[in-house]
């Protein structure tokens, strides 16, 4: 039995709780094995499998993280998995590249951060033929035409048990993963900076991870495999080019101000930013339409840390205390007693069941990584 319909079986399994054991207990105790073997298989860290298949064999496909194509593939009319074994973080998009008549590329799930995507259960699928034209598809495993399949970051974890979220640790210290109760967004502003690479070993070390940089255009420009660094972590946003008091500029200065920030970060390998955290919070009606223009939502913070303030390492460790489900703390790249709350902080969301998340670009708001 081929292992997608081993999952999938086993997925609806546990979606139907009415069914009889006796009727699906031989079967539900191979779900169980079949798991353990994935456990098996996590022990391994990084890499991301495809599995796909062609209708003619000649279908070709490029595996895109954070928009840089890290292996490619022709398929075959067998589904095969197709391994990439490199460390690359970002945004996953499996690409199909050369539709032609009686082609369509099929891909059935991807293995990454310990769990299994089905492709029927993403949202984006641009290769897609609905409604009589290409494009606009969504949760479905076959591109009928040249597009791409987005499967989401590699450290997202969409089952909510991939087994903690650092890289080369196999599992927690406590012997298994606990549910998150909620989400958080722990943010850095200003970077990077000469201190990145030590906050990041912080965040690393104590799996405070993934976190939101918010960072500026200039320091981008200057420090641009920085952010390289910071991605292995987490997203990199948008904070202005010069980090000025954006309502008192005029439209055109404000749009160079944040279009020059987005091409600093795209220039060092990044997504583009979907997110704008405007300096200081500070907005009015021009920077919203220039935000808006530019495809970025304007996000600031539930609780500051007060760091940028001189606040101590307790005083900002009592901050990310305040936090609650999709709120989001304001902290900086740059100051030691930010770096030395991290452990702190880490623990202390632990013992309340609370797990740092992404920020919702629709919503503004933490959610699930
Ligand atoms: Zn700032």
């Amino acid at each position: 039995m081929m292992k997608s319909s081993f999952n999938k079986l086993c997925n609806r399994i546990k979606n139907i709780g009415n069914y009889s054991r006796t009727k699906y207990g031989a079967i539900a105790f191979v779900c169980v094995a079949a798991l353990y073997v994935t456990e098996t298989h996590a022990q391994t860290s990084g890499g991301i499998t495809v599995r796909a298949r062609g209708v003619s064999g000649a279908e070709h496909i490029n595996l895109k993280v954070g928009g840089v194509t890290v292996a490619n593939w022709t398929l075959t009319t067998s589904l095969k998995d197709y391994v990439y074994s490199g460390t690359a973080s970002g945004d996953i998009q499996v690409q199909y590249d050369n539709d032609a008549t009686g082609r369509d590329a099929i891909v059935d799930y991807i293995y990454v951060n310990r769990e299994t995507r089905q492709a029927e259960n993403m949202k984006t699928n641009t290769g897609a033929y609905a409604n009589g034209a290409c494009g606009g598809g969504s949760y479905s495993e076959t591109m009928n035409c040249n597009g791409y399949i987005g499967f989401g970051y590699t450290y997202d974890c969409f089952s909510g048990n991939c087994g903690g979220t650092g890289s080369g640790s196999s599992s927690s210290a406590t012997g298994g993963t606990t549910a998150c109760k909620g989400y958080v967004g722990i943010t850095f502003d200003d970077g990077p900076t000469s201190n990145t690479a030590t906050l990041i070993n912080q965040l690393k070390t104590n799996k405070l991870t993934p976190v939101t940089w918010f960072n500026k255009g200039q320091n981008v420009a200057s420090n641009s495999a920085l952010v390289a660094q910071e991605r292995t972590v987490g997203v990199v946003q948008n904070h202005s080019y010069t980090h000025p008091h954006l309502p008192t500029l005029t439209y055109q200065q404000i749009y160079s101000e944040l279009s020059q920030t987005n091409t600093a970060i795209q220039t060092a390998g990044s997504p583009k930013p979907t997110i704008l955290r405007p300096p200081y919070g500070e907005s009015n009606a021009n920077v919203q339409q220039t935000a808006q223009a530019l495809g970025l939502r304007i996000v600031t913070w539930d609780v500051d840390s007060q760091d940028w303030n001189g606040a101590s390492t307790a005083a900002i460790v009592s901050a990310n205390n305040q936090l609650q489900n999709g709120q989001i703390i304001l902290m900086h790249d740059g100051y030691t007693n930010t770096n030395n709350a991290i452990a702190q902080i880490a623990a202390n969301l632990k013992t309340k069941g609370l797990c740092p998340g992404r920020i919702d670009s629709s919503t503004g708001r933490a959610v699930a990584p």
